[in-house]
């Protein structure tokens, strides 16, 4: 037989105790509560805090982004606008003349493709374009006019070819002396056909050919005597081609100035004979209204 454990005072289980015991663990249930409520806000508020730093910084980021983009969108803006202020666009008419296969066309296809193995398939080509930078405000448009090979049938080509042309580009053949006895033809047709102020090239065409029968002398005098400008040029190597469009737009918008400067000192010598005219009609109301308000004035003493 087990002996009957003796009874520790401690151990002894009273109603009281479990009470007591049931009191305190209820207190200490509630304390847990207070704590883990306190905690539970404490780390709410840390955490809302944290929350309210992070939308703060969010925000500011937003915002930051939000003036950066509106600062790229008005600097692209003003880039734009500047780009439109800046960019200035002319347009010229140039036609181009001469007898039937000196070289037009190759000139043409040269000048704008940069290509003179092209031409066959660009013959008797129209209203070809090519734009060239005058200087950092402006671009010309050079908007080049070849016949349609009326030449070659000894027609002479309409009246609206020639209309409003700012430069005419004459050609010939070096190697051809019939293209350029024909050439005091075609600065007739320009003079009559075109505005006063068209300027006119001479090009001697197909430099690349040795056995030439004009020289460079010859062409040269003829555009001398006409007070014309001469040039040579090979469509085949390209050699002058582009020399000869940009002396033509330089010759072009140095007569534009010219006339612009005319039409001013014009306007302005009008401007002061009007005002000249105005001043006398002004001292004459002047005069009369004197005689009419002030019946003094008819007293001749
Ligand atoms: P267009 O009738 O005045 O338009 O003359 P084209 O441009 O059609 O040229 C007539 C022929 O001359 C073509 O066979 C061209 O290949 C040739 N040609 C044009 N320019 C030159 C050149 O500078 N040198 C040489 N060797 N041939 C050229
Ligand atoms: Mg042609």
């Amino acid at each position: 037989m087990n002996p009957i454990p003796e009874e520790d005072e401690t151990s002894i289980i009273t109603e009281e105790s479990i009470r007591i015991e049931k009191k305190q663990s209820k207190n200490n249930i509630e304390d847990n509560k207070d704590s883990y409520a306190n905690n539970n806000n404490e780390n709410s508020l840390i955490q809302s805090e944290n929350n309210i730093n992070k939308s703060n910084i969010t925000e500011e980021i937003n915002n930051n982004i939000n003036i950066n983009i509106n600062q790229k969108k008005n600097h692209l803006n003003n880039n734009k606008k500047n780009i439109k202020k800046v960019i200035k666009k002319v347009e010229y008419k140039i036609i181009l003349l001469g007898e039937f296969n000196v070289g037009k066309s190759s000139i043409i296809a040269q000048f704008v493709d940069n290509n003179y193995q092209k031409i066959e398939k660009q013959k008797n080509c129209k209203n070809k374009c090519k734009s060239i930078a005058v200087d950092s405000e402006t671009v010309a448009k050079l908007e080049l006019y070849d016949s349609s090979g009326e030449e070659k049938f000894n027609k002479t080509l309409p009246n609206q070819f020639y209309k409003d042309a700012y430069g005419a580009i004459i050609v010939y053949d070096i190697t051809n002396k019939e293209s350029f006895n024909k050439i005091k033809f075609w600065i007739n047709e320009i003079i009559s056909k075109c505005p006063s102020d068209t300027i006119i090239l001479i090009i001697g065409n197909k430099t690349d050919i040795k056995e030439r029968v004009v020289s460079y002398d010859e062409g040269n005098l003829l555009a001398q005597k006409y007070q014309i400008e001469y040039f040579e040029t090979s469509a085949k190597t390209g050699n002058n081609i582009t020399l000869i469009f940009e002396k033509l737009l330089f010759e072009i918008i140095k007569k534009q100035n010219q006339n612009e400067t005319k039409s001013f000192i014009n306007e302005r010598s009008s401007q002061r004979k009007s005002v000249k005219l105005t001043e006398k009609k002004n001292n004459l109301n002047r005069e009369n209204n004197n005689e009419n308000n002030n019946p003094k004035s008819k007293c001749k003493c």
